[in-house]
């Protein structure tokens, strides 16, 4: 798996979920399929009039969700900026999606403001495969933000943890070792080991 054949498969999915934060650092959701996939760029449609527009004007922070028949969850977290030339962005993603044009007839189209996302993290989690699987990769600049669990050098080596995963995600070592690509982040590992060697990252 690698972040363009993530996008690949959102595009696949085709209506997405995206999230923001309003004025009141509330978290506001809907689903948007005026989208425009470049390899590694993301455009977007909305209207200059709605919320989801001023939130992505004020703050940027966007995640987008989406979830394939594969049970496959692929969520992209970044900033949102506008296009340049919006024109052509606009007149793209009403090529590519023509219900829009029965949304927005005419010249009413150009209410519309395209987003754009370059820099992006991008979550990768399958729960279709056994052990699950789910990895994270970076387009554009930025750095990936570590998540999940990791076992410190305090460990003592009883075991209690691998027996207890329910990926079986523990390996022996010493310390023992998470393997990240199989873990759940479900923290029963850190709650069960009785010397606290766990820590979350
Ligand atoms: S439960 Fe804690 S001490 Fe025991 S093997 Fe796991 S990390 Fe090490
Ligand atoms: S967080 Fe859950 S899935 Fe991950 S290693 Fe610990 S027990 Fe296993």
């Amino acid at each position: 798996m690698d972040a363009e054949t993530c996008l690949k498969k959102l595009s696949y999915v085709g209506v997405l979920a995206f999230a923001t934060v309003d004025e009141h650092g509330a978290p506001q959701v809907r689903n948007i399929s005026a989208i425009h996939y470049e390899p590694n760029v993301l455009y977007f449609f909305t209207a200059r009039g709605k919320n989801f527009c001023r939130e992505l004007l004020s703050d940027g922070r966007v995640q987008v969700l989406g979830y394939t028949r594969y049970k496959e969850m692929i969520r992209l977290s970044g900033k949102a900026t506008p296009a340049d030339d919006q024109k052509k962005w606009i007149d793209a993603i009403f090529a590519k999606q023509p219900f829009l044009a029965n949304v927005y007839p005419g010249e009413t189209r150009d209410i519309g403001m395209v987003f754009c996302i370059r820099d992006m993290e991008i979550a990768y989690f399958n729960l279709g495969v056994n052990p699950i699987f789910r990895e994270s990769y970076m387009l554009g600049a930025g750095a990936i933000s570590p998540k999940g669990y990791e076992i410190t050098d305090a460990c003592v080596g009883c075991g209690i943890c691998a027996a207890g995963c329910p990926q079986r995600a523990i390996a022996e070592g010493t310390p023992y070792r998470i393997e990240a690509e199989h873990c759940l982040h479900c923290g029963r590992c850190a709650e069960n080991c009785p010397v606290k060697s766990i820590r979350r990252l």
